[in-house]
């Protein structure tokens, strides 16, 4: 793929900014109805998706050259795909953040990088992970879990813990009770211990397509020779990674489940129960992964045609990810299967929810864009009367943490499994 694929989309673009907000007949209070950080945080129209395809058209017709703002403007976004989901309610078949991110690689690949962003990137391809740390450590959360390396022994399936999880020590025990879960269910699995890869999902939204393809195929090698089919991950950035990256690469037939969705099966299946009450009031936060963006990847091959030299469509149409297939119920199934918990909902959730802020390498390039986009969705949180907001994701808990650390507001972080745990 390159840019210049995306002119028609470029060219579609009405200008018409509903990609700024969230669909119509979600809208439930004007303090709620926006849907685009980047947009509600830059002030400007270049901040937005139509904005930036304007800017791709531009760089593509050598009409502009790329400037300090210019990159800022492209780079000032969390990737969240919140935009992609309205444009498609009004321009059936325009792909704004498949552009952006296009858009992105377009960039990184002529040197217009950003300098916070370098040594992110230089820790991947050192230590592969993408939190720098010391690649001997990554298997040291499981240390006491006595569950099978892969490197060494076969299984079934293969729990990829994913690097935060790994490596952040406030978020490590998700990871821990999911594969308590795993053996108490008699699931044959292991991990890849020391020897599991960073997935190369973030360096692929920051633009780094590259280092992205390395991790993908080391990763994919190391599966392999593990011989196992299907991955069983608790962190959606990986997931969407696995679900929708990997797939176009040759060879790839991988199934990729989300741990929320294992539990909602065993919960299902009768094999999973819970014993003990928690009485709390949570609202569910979706992470753009695992739902909007966590649609099943669809191949297509067909070709951009133009009906009498002028209307743009696609033979067979394109696949549509419009974020309504997005893993919703699996969290919530489980959550309201606690004893004692209520679960209410924030305004915008779903395909509609608001990001945490984490994504598109916002974090860690622009910490105030980021922190704000999370304090937004927290001051939603507690709009709702709820005392905790739970997610299924490191980095959105990680960045809710980050937020409500010392502020104002005072709203407990959870993962979907911390929950399970204090329920078992
Ligand atoms: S919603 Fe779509 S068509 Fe409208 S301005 Fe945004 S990107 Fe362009
Ligand atoms: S991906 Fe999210 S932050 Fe970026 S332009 Fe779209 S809605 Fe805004």
């Amino acid at each position: 793929m390159a840019l210049e694929t995306y002119r028609a989309d470029a060219m579609r673009c009405s200008r018409c900014a509903y990609c700024k907000w969230v669909p119509l007949d979600l809208m439930k209070s004007w303090r709620f109805s926006k849907g685009c950080p980047s947009i509600e945080f830059g002030h400007f129209h270049s901040y937005s998706a139509g904005g930036r395809l304007v800017t791709a058209l531009s760089l593509m017709d050598g009409r502009s050259e790329v400037t300090e703002k210019v990159k800022d403007s492209v780079f000032k976004c969390n990737l969240c795909g919140s935009c992609d989901v309205t444009c498609k309610m009004c321009r059936y078949d325009m792909e704004p953040l498949e552009a952006m991110k296009e858009l992105r690689f377009h960039l990184v690949e002529q040197g217009h990088t950003l300098p916070q962003v370098e040594p992110v990137i230089d820790g991947l391809r050192r230590e592969l992970n993408m939190l720098g740390k010391p690649r001997a450590e990554r298997g040291d959360w499981a240390a006491k879990l006595n569950v099978k390396n892969l490197v060494k022994e076969q299984a079934e399936f293969v729990f990829h813990a994913g690097c935060r999880y790994s490596f952040d020590g406030d978020l490590g025990d998700a990871a821990r009770t999911s594969v308590r879960i795993l053996q108490q269910a008699g699931v044959d699995f292991g991990i890849m211990g020391e020897a599991e890869n960073c997935c190369g999902g973030r360096a692929y939204g920051m633009g780094y397509k590259a280092e992205f393809e390395t991790r993908r195929d080391s990763t994919l090698i190391a599966w392999q020779r593990a011989g196992v089919k299907t991955v069983i991950t608790p962190c959606s950035d990986c997931y969407h990674t696995f679900k929708r990256l990997y797939p176009p690469a040759s060879g790839c037939d991988i199934k990729v489940v989300h741990m929320v969705e294992f539990l909602d099966q065993l919960l299902g299946e009768g094999k999973l129960k819970f014993t003990k009450p928690v009485p709390m009031t949570v609202t569910y936060h979706d992470p753009c992964h695992l739902g909007r963006q966590g649609e099943e990847y669809v191949a297509w091959n067909g070709k951009e045609k133009k009906i009498f030299g002028q209307a743009v469509c696609y033979d067979p149409p394109r696949p549509r990810y419009n974020g309504a297939f997005g893993i919703y119920d699996p969290p919530r199934r489980v959550l309201q299967a606690i004893p004692g918990l209520k679960l209410v909902e924030m305004e915008r959730n779903r395909e509609a929810a608001w990001c945490c802020g984490a994504g598109g390498g916002a974090r860690e390039a622009y910490p105030e864009f980021s922190n704000w986009t999370a304090s937004e969705r927290i001051e939603e949180a507690c709009s709702t009367g709820a005392e905790a907001i739970v997610s299924a994701c490191p980095w959105c808990e990680r960045n809710f943490l980050d937020a409500t650390a010392g502020g104002k507001r005072k709203l407990a972080v959870y993962d979907v499994m911390q929950l399970v745990e204090k329920a078992l």
